[in-house]
């Protein structure tokens, strides 16, 4: 379709009308999955700019996901002749950068500031706790990690966090040694992007009255899943509290789906919904009803199963398309079995016409994509895993990032010691603790401490540090390209790689990284010869243009109507960080950083070629796709096993589900294995509980059905007992081919469990057995217990009795 000759409203419906042509004012659009949330939130963008209630630069608009933003972007310049080119349209991460970059000082930052991704992040708590011999195995850096940024999410620095006990002190102690590290080195993690951008707006009156006036239209998707800080940050945009009330200036427009909220495990909080119609006063609310994603089928089933949820804002979902498809479902032997027919049914769609990329297959944990994979890989199958390890986030790639962090900024200790001895060097460890304690001494960093340290260590070291300054000198003036080409070269990576059995792989993700910085370049609009210029003439140049004055707080207001206003949307203003009192900007190489940075810490699927989409069910959010493969609806799988014991997380499991199965156009499959090898353990597990929760109506049983854990009660041997030969057999599987015999056999183990079995535990009391792992004295049953929850036990310790 072409959009532009399109008048914006035609095609909607009457309700999507209304909110995309809602009179200023603050607005809840709460609405179920395929509703045109999202298409409701961009065309109002694009109707605000036709009709001059907004300029461009007049607008915030936050996404989930970059490419979430990136797609906005897209339609919007497609739906108007506006240039929409550094629009403040992007994530909270992404714009929290932006206003960062532009307000360092202020803010306590230098502008070249990097940012560290969640791995960095746990590099940099390990290396402190290191140094200041913190006990790992009390203090293990992971939740060390996570309390940060769970204060971080909260609000709170080390000073505002209640230290009840030596354990919360300790743990408050670490925080406050991380944070000084990040700011000797000039590093920030996500939390902090957030939580620092907050506190400027916070504690800077002009700068936060700055940005209340200038975004008359804040738009804000997916508002189900934003944490109470971003959700603070948002307040602090919109307005001040006086006298105990919210005082707004410009108009909130909140889009979300209760039913989809999956984040509260990082923090996320549905009742920013509520708080939002409350202190915002909000008298505009809009419910979406009509799906135009799915068939019926798909939507009664989402419907029915989201219905077993308790605390629900309620609302339906109807469709006007019929009842398509019915939802297939299929029970297999194995997890192998299982993987073979999802890719023969693939196989079957791509005949009838099916574009691959139309085609996902989702599960609820990353462990269990490699069966998949080595299924499709082996009949030929081109696919894409999204999630789990994404190119930002690749061993070499993050070598190579680090080489050009270092280029940026020679007091990255992080970078500093990611590559100091990589390609190896003959710098050992003793040499760089060396080193880090002379840095610690000196109270510098680990490029400055270099020439403390004597000897031969101090000789390999000053050799890394003169690699990398003379590299520094070297590529001063040279495009991006150039820059990367360059230190792929002389760092050694390249050589290292093309030495190294299974290096060729790891070279083609280095020039892959060529490439991204290229389409980088071409997306921001550095341009070639830009980015050719000498620095000090990039800045001189955008200093003249009339979008860095539009961005500056003591430059008059920039508020005229169309066309006039695209100034402020010029190429190169938003899209490069500007520092707002100098105009300075940062160089192709560091904004590509940043970039580099944002888009490891996105969860979602990138660009899409013709190949069968892999993802976790988190990472499919807002996306929609013509066939939907489920698979691993198994009890312990999904829902999660961590989740099995609260209500809450189970309510959040059932949400994630929903999202799941909403994502799917026309067809759907569902499916679950008797066994499955998982973190090298064979696993017997149920259906899960899910199943019982659908609309008989819309199923097909593609396999006998047989009991669930509905009729546990019933029945006890729902699925298999331990099989003694399984494990080994199963321990080869990646070898073998993906259709490998099951084993054969099927003895009953030792312990005489079967799941389903009902137990009784001395402490527990009675149970049900979920599920079975492991054999002889590292055989454990998963146990049930109506008042302890679910449990592993250790069947050679825990004392269970069969309950007749
Ligand atoms: P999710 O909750 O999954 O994020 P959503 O509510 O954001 O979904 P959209 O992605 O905006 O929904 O829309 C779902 C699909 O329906 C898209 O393909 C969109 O183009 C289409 N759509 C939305 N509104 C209409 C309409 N009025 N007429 C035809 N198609 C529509
Ligand atoms: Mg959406």
């Amino acid at each position: 379709d072409s959009p532009t000759s399109e008048p914006l409203l035609a095609g909607l419906n009457p309700e999507q009308r209304a909110a995309v042509t809602l009179p200023a004012g603050h607005a809840l659009i709460l609405a179920g999955a395929g509703s045109g949330k999202t298409r409701v939130l961009t065309t109002r963008i694009a109707w605000l700019l036709q009709n001059g209630y907004a300029t461009p630069g007049g607008i915030l608009a936050v996404t989930f996901t970059n490419k979430a933003a990136r797609e906005m972007l897209t339609r919007l310049s497609a739906m108007l002749p506006v240039n929409v080119r550094g629009m403040w349209i992007g994530t909270f991460h992404g714009l929290c950068n932006r206003m960062l970059r532009a307000h360092h000082k202020a803010a306590g930052l230098p502008q070249t500031f990097q940012i560290l991704d969640t791995q960095d992040q746990l590099s940099a708590i390990k290396r402190l706790c290191k140094q200041h011999q913190i006990d790992e195995e009390r203090y293990p850096p992971k939740q060390l990690q996570q309390f940060i940024a769970h204060c971080k999410e909260e609000g709170m620095r080390p000073r505002d966090v209640p230290q009840h006990d030596s354990v919360a002190r300790k743990k408050v102690e670490v925080y406050q040694l991380y944070e000084d590290q990040c700011q000797r080195e000039g590093v920030v993690d996500f939390g902090e992007l957030l939580l620092r951008s907050y506190e400027l707006l916070r504690d800077h009156d002009p700068i936060r009255a700055h940005y209340q006036r200038r975004f008359a239209y804040i738009l804000v998707d997916e508002f189900q899943d934003t944490n109470r800080l971003q959700y603070a940050w948002l307040k602090q945009l919109a307005g001040d509290v006086v006298e105990g009330r919210l005082q707004t200036q410009g108009s909130v427009m909140a889009v979300g789906d209760d039913d989809q909220s999956i984040y509260a495990f990082r923090g996320a909080r549905v009742g920013n919904m509520q708080d939002f119609v409350r202190e915002f006063d909000v008298r505009q609310q809009i419910k979406l009803e009509e799906n135009y994603r799915s068939y019926s089928n798909i939507l009664d089933s989402a419907n029915a199963l989201i219905r077993h949820n308790s605390r629900r804002l309620g609302k339906e979902l109807r469709t006007q398309q019929g009842p398509g498809e019915p939802v297939r479902v299929y029970e297999a032997a194995s997890d192998l079995a299982e993987a073979q027919w999802l890719v023969d049914e693939i196989r079957q769609l791509v005949k009838d016409g099916m574009s691959r990329r139309e085609i996902a297959a989702l599960y609820r944990s990353n462990a269990q994509s490699r069966v998949i994979e080595s299924a499709l890989f082996n009949a030929g199958v081109p696919y894409r895993v999204y999630g789990g390890l994404r190119f930002f986030e690749r061993a070499e790639v993050k070598h190579a990032l680090a080489y050009l962090r270092l280029l940026e900024n020679p007091h990255d200790d992080t970078s500093f010691l990611r590559v100091v001895n990589f390609p190896p060097r003959g710098i050992g460890a003793r040499s760089i603790e060396q080193l880090q304690d002379a840095a610690r001494s000196a109270g510098c960093s680990l490029h400055d401490a270099v020439a403390a340290v004597a000897g031969r260590a101090g000789t390999h070291l000053g050799a890394f540090v003169a690699l990398v300054d003379v590299l520094r000198e070297q590529t001063q003036g040279l495009n991006l390209r150039a820059i990367i080409e360059r230190m792929l070269e002389a760092s050694g990576l390249i050589e290292h790689y093309r030495s190294e059995k299974e290096g060729a792989d790891r070279i083609e993700n280095l020039e892959e990284l060529v490439n991204a910085a290229e389409s980088f370049v071409m997306q921001e609009g550095f341009g070639r010869d830009a980015v050719a210029l000498p620095l000090d003439e990039q800045r001189a140049a955008l200093r003249q243009s009339p979008a860095s004055q539009g961005l500056n707080p003591e430059a008059p207001r920039l508020d005229l109507p169309l066309p006039a206003v695209d100034a402020a949307a010029r190429p190169g203003a938003g899209a490069a960080d500007v520092d707002l009192e100098t105009g300075e900007t940062l160089s192709p190489l560091a904004a590509f950083l940043t970039h580099a940075a944002l888009e490891a810490g996105d969860n979602q699927a990138q660009a899409g070629q013709d190949a069968v989409q892999l993802m976790t069910v988190h990472a499919s959010k807002g996306l929609e796709f013509d066939a939907v493969f489920l698979s691993g609806m198994e009890e312990g799988l999904f829902p999660h096993e961590n989740a099995l014991s609260s209500q809450d997380s189970l309510e959040e499991e059932r949400r994630l589900m929903y999202v799941a199965i909403t994502r799917a156009r026309r067809r759907l499959y569902l499916s679950h294995a008797q066994t499955r090898l998982l973190h090298g353990q064979t696993r017997y597990n149920l259906r899960s509980r899910f199943f019982d929760e659908l609309p008989e109506h819309a199923l097909k049983w593609l396999t006998p059905r047989h009991p669930g854990l509905a009729s546990f009660a019933r029945t006890s041997g729902a699925a298999y007992a331990g099989a003694s030969s399984a494990t080994g057999q199963f321990g080869l599987k990646s070898e073998s081919p993906a259709n490998a015999p099951l084993p054969a056999q099927k003895t009953p183990p030792a312990h005489g469990l079967r799941v389903g079995t009902a137990v009784f535990h001395t402490k527990f009391g009675e149970g049900k057995v979920l599920a079975l792992e492991g054999q002889g004295e590292d055989a454990r049953a998963q146990v049930q217990f109506p008042r302890h929850g679910t449990k592993w036990l250790a069947l050679a310790v825990a004392k269970l009795t069969v309950v007749e």
